[in-house]
């Protein structure tokens, strides 16, 4: 075991660290503000970068690489905001991972290059109204007719939602109850019958586009079918590799509330000298380098032990729940480092403390993720219902 990054990891560290300080923090308080993503300004950077489908294969036009090297690019820039590592989660650990893993040549040389080039993204709609941790109780539906699916029913807090290209969408193939009729099939937008509802209005992750997708005789060629009827295993097993892009969110968003919070205790003074100097701040921060680290180790041994494949459920999970809980933890430290003006709107704390509330919901509830881990220890599932 050796925890040291290679010549090249540290220079791709580097390199995104200072990119991410010099040219997307400067951009970050008007997406705050706006809550708009400039994405035609930021993309063509990425891509110079090589930051956009990173873990994408090469022959696809992918960089070929681990999702350790995609981890440590998104902590990066995580740091500075979890929307300007938006991209680089979506095309590395989201849903185009599915089409990778388990779609026909075709499929790949069609929805992978356009994906790994940053000209289309892809979102994943699996959330529902009447389905969210209960995830195998949904309801859209997909009909073979002919050479096409017709597609009914609607999908809830889908990120990227409206603006992404191409659509992941979980739908119910069948009559089949449960997980057994459930499969993956890729939406474009511009498909007939498929439409948006309004932008959802959330606490935090302002720039980060979410609605609901409605289906209505919406039509798909039959060759957009990625993952059929009884793969929902398949589905959930790519998931457990955007459980660690989340995860990675929270760590880098943490991270970033760290580093604030170290340069103003050593700034802002108090009683005649910098806070830094009182020990209740040092313990405030030392705890906050423990939990940042912790969660640092546990994200890197999932996608670390994942290599060019799929982290285990049980890495990926204790990851991801240990990263999100932390995330809301250290970012409220950071804020009382910050005293007052943690509060206010003029410093990054505040953002960074909404923005940590939403990872742990995402990609799975803190309370799904301890229901996995507990099925990979005891090595067997528990029935919900
Ligand atoms: C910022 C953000 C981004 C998101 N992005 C996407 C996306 O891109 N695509 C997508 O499809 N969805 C997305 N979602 C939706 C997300 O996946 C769901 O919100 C999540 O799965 C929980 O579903 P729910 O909101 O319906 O809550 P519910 O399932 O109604 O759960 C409510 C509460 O009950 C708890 N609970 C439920 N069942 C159990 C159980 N068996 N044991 C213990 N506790 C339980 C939950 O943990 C939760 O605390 C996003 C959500 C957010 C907030």
């Amino acid at each position: 075991m050796d925890f040291q990054l290679t010549e090249e990891q540290a220079l791709i560290k580097k390199a995104v660290h200072d990119f991410a300080d010099q040219r997307i923090a400067p951009l970050m308080d008007e997406v705050e503000k706006t809550g708009r993503f400039p994405a035609e300004e930021i993309i063509p950077l990425y891509r110079e970068m090589g930051l956009i489908g990173m873990t994408l294969p090469e022959e696809y036009g992918g960089g070929g690489m681990m999702a350790f090297d995609a981890v440590l690019a998104m902590e990066e820039l995580a740091r500075v905001s979890p929307i300007a590592s938006g991209p680089v989660f979506e095309s590395c650990f989201g849903p185009i991972r599915v089409v990778e893993k388990f779609g026909t040549e075709q499929q790949k040389r069609r929805f992978i290059p356009p994906c790994a080039k940053g000209e289309k993204l892809m979102a994943i709609g699996m959330t529902e109204p009447g389905a969210g941790s209960a995830l195998t109780d949904l309801s859209t539906r997909a009909v073979l007719k002919g050479d096409h699916y017709v597609i009914n029913g609607q999908k809830r807090f889908v990120s990227g939602g409206g603006h992404s290209d191409m659509y992941m969408v979980y739908v119910r193939l069948s009559d089949k109850r449960g997980a057994a009729g459930i499969g993956g099939i890729v939406v474009e937008k511009g498909s007939p019958g498929f439409s948006f509802g309004e932008q959802e209005e959330f606490m935090g992750l302002r720039g980060m586009p979410s609605c609901d997708l409605i289906f209505e005789d919406c039509v798909v060629p039959k060759e957009n079918l990625i993952i059929p009827e009884g793969g929902f295993a398949q589905l959930m097993q790519v998931f457990d590799i955007e459980r660690c892009g989340n995860a990675t969110q929270s760590l880098g968003v943490a991270w970033g509330a760290l580093e604030a919070a170290k340069k103003y205790a050593k700034e802002r003074k108090a009683f005649g000298k910098p806070i830094c100097e009182f020990q209740a701040v040092q313990f405030l921060l030392a705890d906050m380098a423990m939990k940042v680290e912790a969660a640092r180790l546990l994200i890197y041994r999932a996608v670390v032990n994942a290599g060019m494949g799929l982290p285990s459920v049980y890495e990926a999970s204790i990851a991801k729940c240990f990263a999100n809980e932390m995330a809301k933890e250290v970012t409220d430290m950071a804020l009382q480092v910050f005293g007052g003006y943690g509060y206010s709107k003029e410093y990054p704390i505040e953002r960074l403390l909404r923005d940590s509330r939403g990872w742990p919901l995402a990609g799975g509830t803190v309370q799904m993720q301890r229901i996995n881990i507990a099925s990979a220890m005891l090595g067997r599932r528990f029935n919900q219902r």
